[in-house]
């Protein structure tokens, strides 16, 4: 178990994040609760907000393995974007077209709601809306935002995208190569550790919600007594809520329901005035290319670029240790992109980088569901797209846990259930697969200047 020092090295945010990180105490012996909470990232730490204000004389315990914001609530690219794990249409295709723009609704809204919160609560998470820039960069790209510009006018949203051509783009992010891009203004970008850390603190001045730290959940039971159970202790509970995301796969029931992947991320040094203005980054909008090997970047309040991107090894049978954060091969990578996308910073001092691991749903669609039958809720399968959605997925766990009918109740999460992953070694060959065929796909679509087909099986695979 990482000491209180090492934390502040899993991620720029966790160093950064205004407190000490100095763990909670752990359970010390068997309690009795309503609401037991596996995890302290968003997706637990929203959930209990939510729950402990819509009825204060709930007890509500959480039960963290590490401390709050040790998963990928506090090592995240920043982005708190209205993007949602499935998109528009992958939901309009399993659950209609009114339910795909429900969800696009709910999320926009989602964006202002974190932001809400932060407002009132005085939480310093950093959070500027500045909006979401999807460039193509070279014009292989390009028929890729003339698909999202479709499928935003299908849903009945056509002003939802500025579209903007390579000399506007350039005016607003000077990204070498670019050849046009759309910028979307429902995302904001944030300070995940301070934003993880402030709800922490947050959530605990509620005198019946208490976060025990260093405390394992060792498996878990729903039915007539639902328990977490702990080598500390159990936690007996009416409701149990899992809100381990990529974790969740180390537990035996949960094993195939999500797969952990890697995203990995480095960090410059703060860049200069002059330097932002040069690229024309003076405001905080995130930005990402079209590859199929997802990159995204974002901005810090102090000026420093974060470079994020997947394509790290997947680990044989869903694999999670300290050692796969850092994956040196995929850094330098990441390295190497910032001096291609941006020249004129050629020498500039990387400060941080770090890993690590998000949760991806066989079919892509995030679950956000309970079963009074099991007393079991869970919010999961975000796929890299969390940071918002976790708040909706706290919204809707509270609404459906103390009964309340909302429009939140009816988004078809709630109502969703994946299949299950394939079991090793097929899930390890269809993975590792897809990264290296999602690699030689951007690389020959760069080579060429022509769009991939969309029909590979790589494409397939990772739900394009
Ligand atoms: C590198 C990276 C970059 C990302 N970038 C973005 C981004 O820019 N925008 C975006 O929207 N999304 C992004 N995501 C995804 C987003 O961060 C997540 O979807 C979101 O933080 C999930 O929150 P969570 O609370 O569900 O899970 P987590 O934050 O992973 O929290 C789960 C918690 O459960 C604890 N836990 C696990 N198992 C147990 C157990 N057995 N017992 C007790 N506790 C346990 C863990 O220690 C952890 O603290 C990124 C993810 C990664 C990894």
């Amino acid at each position: 178990m990482p000491s209180a020092r090492n934390y502040r090295d899993l991620s720029y945010w966790l160093e950064t994040c205004g407190d000490d990180l100095t763990p909670r105490p752990a359970l010390d012996a068997s309690i009795d609760v309503d609401i037991a909470i596996l995890g302290a990232g968003f997706t637990g730490l929203w959930t209990a907000y939510y729950l402990a204000r819509r009825d204060p004389s709930l007890r509500i315990a959480i039960v963290e393995s590490e401390i709050a914001g040790f998963g990928a609530s506090g090592r995240n690219g920043a982005w708190c974007t209205s993007g949602f794990g499935a998109g528009p249409d992958l939901l309009t295709h399993k659950y209609g077209r009114d339910s795909a723009r429900a969800v696009h609704l709910a999320m926009v809204h989602t964006v202002d709601e974190v932001g809400r919160v932060c407002e009132v609560e005085g939480i310093d998470a950093h959070y500027q809306r500045d909006g979401e820039l999807h460039l193509a960069i070279g014009k292989h790209q390009l028929s890729a935002l003339d698909a999202i510009e479709r499928t935003y006018a299908k849903l009945g949203f056509p002003e939802f995208h500025q579209r903007m051509n390579a000399n506007e783009t350039m005016a607003f992010l000077n990204v070498d190569g670019v050849q046009g891009s759309l910028l979307c203004n429902a995302t904001a970008a944030i300070h995940p550790g301070r934003l993880v850390r402030g709800l922490a603190r947050n959530v605990e001045r509620h005198a019946n919600t208490t976060i025990y730290e260093r405390t394992r959940v060792e498996s878990f039971e729903g039915g007539a007594n639902p328990v977490l159970r702990t080598a500390q202790g159990n936690v007996n509970a009416t409701v149990i809520v899992l809100a381990g995301e990529g974790y969740l796969s180390q537990l035996k029931p949960t094993k195939r329901q999500v797969l952990p992947l890697y995203s990995l991320i480095v960090m410059t040094e703060p860049l200069s005035d002059s330097q932002l203005q040069e690229i024309n980054w003076t405001h905080r909008a995130v930005t990402h290319s079209q590859a199929l090997t997802v990159d995204y970047l974002s901005r810090t309040q102090d000026g420093r670029i974060l470079f994020g991107g997947r394509g790290a090894p997947y680990h044989f049978g869903s694999g999670i240790a300290p050692e796969h954060d850092r994956h040196q091969p995929t850094h330098e990578r990441l390295k190497h992109a910032v001096s291609e996308w941006f020249p004129q910073l050629s020498g500039i001092a990387f400060t941080h980088q770090w890993g690590g691991v998000l949760g991806v749903p066989r079919d892509f669609v995030p679950t956000m569901g309970y079963d009074r039958a099991t007393g079991i809720a869970t919010s999961r399968g975000y796929t890299g797209e969390g940071v918002a959605a976790t708040n909706l997925g706290g919204r809707v766990l509270a609404d459906l846990i103390t009964d309340t009918e909302s429009d939140l109740t009816d988004l078809p999460m709630t109502r969703h259930q994946s299949r299950n992953w394939e079991p090793e070694p097929l899930r390890w060959i269809a993975t590792r697969f897809a990264q290296h065929g999602a690699m030689q796909i951007d690389a020959k679509a760069q080579r060429s200047g022509q769009a991939p087909s969309g029909k590979s099986i790589t494409e397939r695979l990772i739900g394009h």
